[in-house]
């Protein structure tokens, strides 16, 4: 049975190439093919003895992930990508050029299953996980097409050569559900034979999962996690986030002090805020309050519309008030407008219509 190169760590790699007699050399270097140089079938490339390149070409397949339709912003040139998986369900990534860096907003799963009444792709439901090799395919396929889009890059005052740097596991799902492929698709793109990048450049986002993120720190200690807490009262947090009834704040905020690497890096705390629901005065004292003696960034997401939904953003002087509010306390806070605000590809607008 033929399997995606793209499923396997290096490690397995390695080891697979070794129960096969190809040694670990070769090994090594068709995973370098595969990320480095972006090469769908690395196997078919020259300096690999043909008996290797034919066992490889009969168990290995490339990429199971092909882009449907692209959509760039005209506001900030991020590109939100429509990607179908080799069961036709699709996901979606976005990609976000910065001053010095590119980041990709990956996702983890078809849907969610955590059902956040004020997102989009939690409406869906779960679809189901993703594999690590679509996981790290997004990536592949993210850079890949910059490679094949050098206008884009000279639009976005970018060098040449410029790939990704940083990638957010901010797109639809939610990773801790998904901790194995979540974990594995790390791996790669932080091996040096790999996409080589600095785990600092990796964060991970939740909206609480506290088994997924004991399990992901045990493996991966020094990623960077984003927590979604959107509330600092439980009563009101249950009824926008369900999954606070299964893990209350008392227990998600103990979990984050327990955490040693993550307090010396810091963690990012991002708080939707929608207007009458969690942005009085009282909100932000509250947010103040239970994230006491803790190392934390928050970054406040004015509310992007969602479908039917009647809740809205709040209005700019709400927002500055309770962004000073948090300030005045002494913890760093900013306010972070969404990209790619004119093609749905905002936070929480990541959806794929079932028809
Ligand atoms: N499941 C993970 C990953 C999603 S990341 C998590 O919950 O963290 C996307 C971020 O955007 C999360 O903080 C999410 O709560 C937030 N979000 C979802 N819908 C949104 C919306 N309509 N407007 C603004 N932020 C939203």
């Amino acid at each position: 049975m033929t399997q995606s190169f793209f499923d396997f760590s290096r490690l397995e790699l390695e080891e697979t190439c070794k129960d096969s007699g190809i040694p670990k050399m070769h090994a090594q270097n068709l995973f370098r093919a595969a990320y480095k140089d972006s090469n769908p079938a690395p196997w078919s490339r020259e300096g690999l003895p043909k008996k290797y390149a034919k066992y490889c070409a009969e168990k290995f397949v490339g990429p199971n992930l092909r882009v449907v339709s692209e959509h760039l912003s005209q506001y900030d040139h991020s590109v939100k990508f429509v990607i179908e998986l080799s069961d036709l369900r699709q996901i979606e990534m976005v990609l976000m050029p910065e001053s010095k860096r590119v980041t990709l907003c990956v996702s983890s799963q078809v849907g969610c299953a955590q059902a956040c009444v004020f997102c989009h792709t939690g409406r869906m439901g779960l679809g189901r996980n993703l594999d690590a090799s679509e996981i790290i395919g997004q990536v592949w396929l993210a850079n890949k097409w910059i490679s094949e889009h050098p206008q884009w890059l000279v639009e976005t005052r970018l060098p040449p050569q410029q790939r990704i740097t940083n990638i957010v596991f901010m797109g639809m799902g939610e990773p801790l559900d998904n901790v194995p492929a979540v974990a594995k698709s790390i791996s790669i793109m932080t091996d040096p034979y790999g996409l080589n990048l600095a785990i600092r450049r990796i964060s991970v986002s939740t909206a609480g999962h506290l088994d997924g993120l004991e399990e992901l720190v045990k493996i991966h200690p020094a990623v960077r996690l984003a927590i979604s807490v959107h509330s600092a009262i439980d009563a009101e947090r249950s009824k926008i986030m369900p999954i606070n009834r299964r893990w209350p704040l008392a227990q998600l905020i103990q979990k984050l002090r327990s955490l040693p690497t993550q307090q010396e890096n810091g963690l990012l705390i991002q708080y939707t805020l929608i207007s009458g629901v969690n942005d009085s005065l009282l909100h932000a004292d509250k947010l103040v309050e239970i994230l006491d003696g803790l190392n934390v960034k928050i970054n406040i997401i004015p509310l992007n519309p969602v479908g039917p939904s009647r809740m809205k953003a709040p209005e700019t002087q709400q927002l500055e008030n309770f962004r000073d509010q948090i300030y005045k306390s002494g913890i760093r806070v900013m306010v972070r407008y969404s990209k790619g605000q004119d093609i749905a590809a905002a936070c929480g607008q990541l959806v794929i219509q079932s028809n």
